[in-house]
């Protein structure tokens, strides 16, 4: 059982994050925001699947003018998604200079390595939390490895040289990164802004460092944590690294909001990042967000690739199903569908899941029993099986 590191409530939107409440899965665009259109189009496509916060770049006061007609937009499309707006240098000018930016937004990110240089740096970082308290609106201190604050930095490592027994530079870096996230929450608390405003995170690339720096961050506040592994990577790789460090510190209770920072491969769509997140928190018995399918990899007794192509076809009509499901059957989420490959495994896989078919392997008659709450309900036998198990899927959810 995982117990939640406890932390403060922050409403962004119309999502509440914080340990009370269950984890929030959350993505970014890569559309270029000046683009309303795209971006609204692209922001409905990950709310639609399953992106309960999403995330756009803030780069330009045209970009920080568009805001309000991609909520526009949003709202005719029905959806209803808090929309963070991602501040880098000139957050200060496009909040002051495009009020209905300040006022559509739901939640600014600031990043205090990148709010500006020497004297300007304070002034700069009044200036967005004096907007984000005139509007009311959270703030995420979001602190990166790939733009720590360097003079921050040039002083840790200062004080580090004159230590005794000197820290490693990778130790130095990552008590930096928390310092700069800390320090930037007490100075926003001491401009006014109340503590349950603020959401921290101190993204890095390596799994290692990730686990080690939220493990202190969490020691040390009790602001929500905002957890991901910044450029994961591309595919395997990406996916593979995001879950090791994520599972490790969700299994501590560490971590209130996930975003999975994949590299899409060339076409594919930008939903995969909320599709991994989600499995994550649901494979970890944290959250549930669509029926799961179990199917059995395959092996010699397979007859054919075909009970692959089902289990296939069955998790993506699951999914697909699920923005219109979950608001008529509640509970569906939670429901297990088995697809096996022979007698061996499957039979008993089906009778475990509330509604499971197995087919039949190399030298086994050609029928597939189906099994629904444990009992043997039908066999199926030609060339419509799949359609047919579809079809007893979608009458099991809607009895
Ligand atoms: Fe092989 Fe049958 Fe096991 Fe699937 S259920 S892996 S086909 S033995």
């Amino acid at each position: 059982m995982v117990i939640r590191h406890k932390t403060h409530n922050v409403q962004v939107g119309s999502i509440n994050v914080g340990s009370s409440y269950p984890v929030v899965v959350q993505s970014m665009t890569n559309t270029d925001t000046e683009d309303a259109i795209a971006t609204a189009i692209q922001i409905a496509d990950l709310a639609r699947a399953g992106s309960e916060v999403v995330r756009v770049t803030v780069n330009t006061i045209e970009a920080g003018r568009k805001i309000k007609e991609i909520k526009q937009r949003l709202g005719d499309m029905g959806i209803n998604v808090p929309i963070v707006g991602d501040f880098h240098f000139n957050g200060h000018k496009i909040l002051a200079e495009v009020p209905d930016c300040a006022k559509y937004l739901d939640k600014y990110r600031i990043n205090p390595g990148n709010v500006g240089k020497g004297s300007k740096r304070d002034e700069q970082f009044a200036s967005m939390i004096n907007m984000a308290r005139e509007y009311d609106k959270p703030v995420r201190i979001g602190v990166n490895w790939g733009s720590l604050d360097q003079d921050l930095l040039a002083q840790m490592l200062d004080n580090n040289a004159r230590l005794q027994s000197p820290l490693s530079l990778e130790v130095v870096m990552q008590n930096a990164l928390i310092e700069s996230a800390l320090q930037s929450a007490e100075k926003a608390i001491e401009l006014g802004l109340p503590e349950n405003k603020i959401l921290l995170s101190c993204k890095v690339s390596q799994v290692q460092d990730l686990i080690s720096v939220y493990r202190q961050l969490a020691s040390k506040c009790k602001f929500p944590l905002h957890l991901g592994l910044t450029e994961a990577g591309i595919g395997t790789k990406g996916i593979v690294a995001s879950t090791a460090a994520l599972s490790i510190l969700l299994q501590e209770g560490i971590g209130d909001t996930i975003r999975i920072s994949l590299t899409p491969k060339p076409g594919e769509s930008r939903t995969q990042e909320v599709i991994v997140a989600q499995e994550i928190l649901q494979s970890m018995g944290l959250r549930s967000f669509v029926p799961v399918v179990t199917s059995c990899p395959g092996c010699g007794r397979t007859s054919s690739d075909y009970f692959q192509k089902l289990a296939d076809k069955i998790q993506n009509y699951l999914r697909e199903q699920m923005p219109i499901w979950r608001e008529t059957y509640p509970g569906v989420e939670t429901m297990k569908v088995a697809v096996m490959g022979c007698v061996v495994n499957g039979p008993g896989e089906s009778k475990l899941a509330n509604i499971g078919i197995s087919l039949p392997g190399k030298d086994e008659s050609p029928v597939a029993p189906v099994y629904i709450d444990g009992q043997k309900d039908v066999t199926l036998k030609g060339e419509r099986i799949a359609e047919e198990f579809q079809v007893l899927v979608e009458n099991y959810v809607k009895t």
